[in-house]
């Protein structure tokens, strides 16, 4: 029996995405921007779509717009937000530990002659408010902070952090990478004082290929993708319906925030019960953990949990086989780093999936000891 235990690398379509799509795909499959009666219908979709997806992000729908993935939603509110405020300054505080979405829009922002200040988090992967204040000057321009580290599932305080911002210069861009977050950890778009959101679909069982950027009503910024006149002149391309209404579908259903918690929580427990060497970081996001076996490599485990079909990364899925920038710059020593594993839960597990994993990762020591 298959053991998926990687949902912060993405998730399984849920059910009721599929046949959204589906749906779409055989019926709706008229351009929203014809004017005829299949144009019609498949705009007014649309936007049934984005009512329902900006309601689950606590935002206007006239807020959401939708690109293919999460990085671009990042790599937009980044630069154009940049470009969009250069006549104000050229300075950026972000953090060390940002997607590589998040990393490499800083890197191209830095070749045209922008200033990045990278901050280090604390020891729990946290960036404190206290700290962002402190490097903030009048020439900032945007702060580009995560919501959840998509390694160690510690939480940014996004809302402390735009509230002080704000206090101290007004005009800075605050900019969150929340495609862990959304539908992950209770916030409300309008609530956390953020003028740009990143989300994406397939994080929380919608289909790979659609993401959202929020973009707070009032804030100017120019298209990334530029062509035709969809998403307001925003962004280009004909619209992704079939993977907007599975993406609309999957914001539908309840996202059972508790379960899956306390599945982290009952992790932790069988985990440092049986293994006491083992090694974790005790982070708040309901569905990341991040363990370690220290003097193990994280690849032998994972091809020993792979053979008893139990699906677990070693980091952020993008990494490939490089070391973890974000568990280097929490500090842990490389024995650990090199043992860890990542542990993504979602609603469709069960602690027979945990169970599983905590009996093989036993095994592998007694096989080890023999
Ligand atoms: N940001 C974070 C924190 C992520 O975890 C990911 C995906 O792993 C992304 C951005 C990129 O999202 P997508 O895969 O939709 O491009």
């Amino acid at each position: 029996m298959e053991h998926y235990l990687d949902n912060a690398a993405t998730t399984k379509t849920c059910k009721e995405a599929v046949d959204s799509a589906l749906f779409v795909m055989e019926n709706l499959y008229g351009n929203p921007s014809s004017t005829h009666t299949k144009g019609r219908e498949a705009k007014k979709h649309l936007e049934s779509c984005r009512k329902i997806i900006s309601d689950a992000l606590g935002s206007k729908s006239n807020e959401l717009y939708f690109t293919s993935c999460g990085t671009e939603s990042d790599n937009w509110a980044i630069v154009n937000g940049a470009e969009a405020m250069r006549r104000y300054g050229n300075h950026i505080i972000s953090s060390t530990v940002e997607h590589d979405a998040v990393r490499k829009s800083l890197d191209l922002l830095e070749s045209r002659g922008y200033k990045v200040t990278r901050l280090k988090p604390d020891e729990k992967g946290e960036v404190s408010p206290e700290k962002v204040i402190d490097c903030l000057t009048d020439n900032t321009i945007m702060v580009s902070l995560m919501m959840v580290n998509n390694e160690t599932g510690a939480i940014n305080d996004i809302k402390t952090i735009s509230q002080l911002v704000k206090n101290v210069n007004h005009r800075c861009l605050i900019h969150t990478d929340a495609v862990q977050g959304f539908l992950k950890v209770n916030f409300k778009a309008c609530d956390i004082g953020a003028d740009l959101i990143s989300i994406s679909g397939h994080k929380i069982h919608a289909v790979k290929g659609i993401g959202a950027l929020y973009i707070k009503n009032g804030l100017n910024i120019k298209p990334f993708i530029c062509g035709g006149s969809q998403e307001n002149g925003l962004r280009a391309g004909t619209e992704a319906l079939p993977q907007i209404a599975a993406f609309s579908a999957a914001c539908s259903l309840n996202p059972e925030i508790e379960k899956i918690y306390s599945l982290k929580k009952y992790a932790i427990s069988e985990l440092t019960s049986n293994i006491p060497e083992l090694k974790y970081l005790d982070t708040p996001a309901p569905h990341i953990l991040s363990i370690s076996m220290p003097g193990w490599k994280s690849e032998v485990l994972m091809n020993l949990l792979e053979s008893r079909e139990i699906y677990v990364s070693k980091s952020s899925a993008c990494k490939q086989g490089r070391r973890s920038h974000v568990l280097e710059e929490i500090g842990l020593p490389t024995n650990v780093i090199d043992g860890a594993l990542r542990i993504g839960f979602s609603r469709y597990n069960s602690k027979e999936d945990i169970d599983s994993l905590v009996r093989a990762l036993i095994e592998a020591k007694k096989l080890r000891h023999n």
